[in-house]
């Protein structure tokens, strides 16, 4: 199953994700993820991606295509994928989709994690993450048992620039201008699929896997 996750920026998208991939047992793919992956381990591509992540913008189609084709030309992914924060614009989708095609397969579901821009901005600025681990909390939802502490190695949490109240208004205006177009994209392709995510994250994965069933 090759199902690919769409919703703003902070909507819940990379929680449902992992979700489906342990229920389903594929790989989840966050392209955002593997950015993060080389920033934290300074590699070119890191260095390159983090001037583009730090305002809030996209990374460049030409770089982020080449991640993803490698990455779902593995292995692991012979059963399928879930991806997260992958397509982002219209050109990624087409790239995925030739690619797709190619190998005489298709995409399954594109679903659409729905929540409003207020909720996202009020969701966001709460989130504080571990620099050491990468662990998540939220100061709201999920806090830390020690405010301000990592609970898994004890590190003090940060905001991560990305997670600013400016930074995500600003990748709430890329998401609706390079992003949100997807939806017509796949909706002409006939797998489009809208939950509602203002619901909890229990909730929401039930509306989902009522989908995939
Ligand atoms: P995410 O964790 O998916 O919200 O991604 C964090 C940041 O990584 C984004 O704000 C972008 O700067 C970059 N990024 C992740 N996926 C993509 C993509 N498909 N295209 C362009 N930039 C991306």
């Amino acid at each position: 199953m090759k199902i690919i996750m769409l919703g703003a920026p902070g909507a819940g998208k990379g929680t449902q994700a992992q979700m489906i991939a342990d229920k389903y047992g594929i790989p989840h793919i966050s392209t955002g993820d593997i950015f993060r992956e080389n920033v934290k381990n300074g590699t070119e591509l890191g260095m390159e991606a983090k001037k583009y992540m730090d305002e809030g913008a996209l990374v460049p189609d030409e770089l982020t295509v080449k991640i993803l084709l490698d990455r779902v030309a593995k292995d692991d992914c012979k059963n399928g994928y879930v991806l997260d924060g992958f397509p982002r614009t219209i050109p990624q989708a087409e790239v995925l989709e030739k690619a797709i095609t190619e190998i005489g397969d298709k995409i399954d579901f594109a679903i659409n994690v729905d929540v409003p821009d207020e909720n996202i901005i009020r969701r966001m600025s709460g989130r504080r993450a571990c620099p050491a681990c990468g662990a998540t909390f939220h100061i709201e939802h999920v806090p830390p048992v020690k405010e301000g502490i990592c609970d898994k190695c004890g590190k003090e949490l940060i905001l991560r620039d990305d997670d600013r109240a400016e930074t995500v208004k600003n990748r709430l205006e890329v998401y609706h201008k390079q992003t949100q177009p997807l939806i017509s994209f796949y909706t002409e392709r006939d797998v489009m699929r809208t939950v509602d995510g203002t619901m909890d994250r229990k909730e929401v994965f039930e509306a989902i896997t009522a989908i995939l069933a």
